[in-house]
């Protein structure tokens, strides 16, 4: 805990409970992944994620 893991093995993904599927797509028995956001440590699966959350939010908005 005194050290930032930045290998790829340590990242940790979003999972999607909608699609049952990693955010960013990434697959393998090392790849981790949580359904909170919070915990998430892959950039891609923030940015989709966050994507995501921004779309539900505003498909209403969007013209
Ligand atoms: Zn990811």
């Amino acid at each position: 805990m005194d050290a930032p893991t930045q290998t790829p093995a340590s990242l940790v993904h979003f999972y999607d409970t909608r699609t049952h599927a990693i955010a960013c797509g990434a697959e393998g028995p090392d790849r981790r992944s949580t359904k909170h956001p919070r915990q998430v440590t892959c950039q891609s699966c923030v940015a989709l994620s966050g994507a995501s959350r921004a779309l539900d939010d505003g498909a209403g908005a969007i013209s």
